[in-house]
């Protein structure tokens, strides 16, 4: 089977087993950056919940551009880097107001330009803010990629750079959407192979084939945290209407 065709036949796959989209996806932009920020080191579901706590507080940049740094360090204080965090959604929601009159730009360019904004967080966003076509390697894409065989890289920015050519363009929010929910569930560090739907596109060389005792118990925790996450991530959202 010639890449490309292997690509689409796994994506579509994912796809069917992970149609949620992303946890990070609350819809507004200003919450999106913010929330991809703080998920650097920490999981999901502590941002969701920070996220809440600080966004009742300081919903709009220009609210957050006022607050104290210790006050949001405060609302934050569950996640990992937490102070140099604060810092930067206070220097960011500054940047918004005074550069960008209060709105978030819709560009890779624009958007790295926010203190604590690199490719990688822009590209998050754009694709789940702005709905536009970005690959946004993080360590879940990272590492499933890898395995799969898609392509070698070294880096996260390497894997961005070989990936963008040869995935086609219309598959490019699947990825992001399935490999995170995917390598969180399945293609964990220690693989699931035995439960993995594509492992037949796999190139994988060491699978781990062997389903252990509680296979069926680890398979519904892994549901169970998926969906908690997207029920959390809805209820975000809301309280952003
Ligand atoms: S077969 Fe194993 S290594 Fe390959 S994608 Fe599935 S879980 Fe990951």
């Amino acid at each position: 089977m010639v890449l490309s065709e292997k690509i689409v036949r796994t994506l579509k796959t994912l796809r069917r087993h992970y149609p949620g989209g992303g946890v990070l996806e609350i819809g507004d932009p200003f919450a999106m950056v913010v929330a991809v920020l703080l998920s650097a080191r920490t999981k999901d579901e502590q941002v969701l919940k920070a996220l809440g706590r600080l966004f009742q507080k300081y919903p709009t940049p220009t609210k957050m551009a006022k607050a104290r740094v210790e006050n949001i360090e405060k609302l934050i204080s569950n996640i990992g880097l937490y102070k140099s965090k604060a810092k930067y959604i206070r220097g960011l929601s500054e940047k918004l107001v005074e550069e960008y009159a209060g709105v978030v730009p819709d560009t890779i360019d624009g958007l790295v330009t926010l203190p604590g904004v690199g490719r990688k967080t822009a590209s998050v966003v754009l694709v789940g803010a702005f709905g536009k076509q970005a690959i946004a390697v993080d360590t879940h894409v990272f590492r499933v990629v890898n395995r799969l065989g898609w392509v070698k890289a070294k880096t996260p920015e390497e894997m961005e750079r070989k990936l963008l050519p040869i995935v086609p363009n219309e598959n490019w929010r699947d990825l992001n959407h399935t490999m995170v929910p995917f390598g969180r569930a399945i293609c964990v560090p220690n693989p699931r192979c035995w439960a993995c739907p594509v492992a037949d596109l796999c190139e994988f060389k060491k699978k781990n084939l062997v389903p252990p005792k509680n296979a069926v118990g680890i398979i519904e925790d892994a549901k169970k945290k998926e969906q908690t996450l997207l029920v959390m991530r809805d209820e975000v959202k809301k309280q952003m209407v």
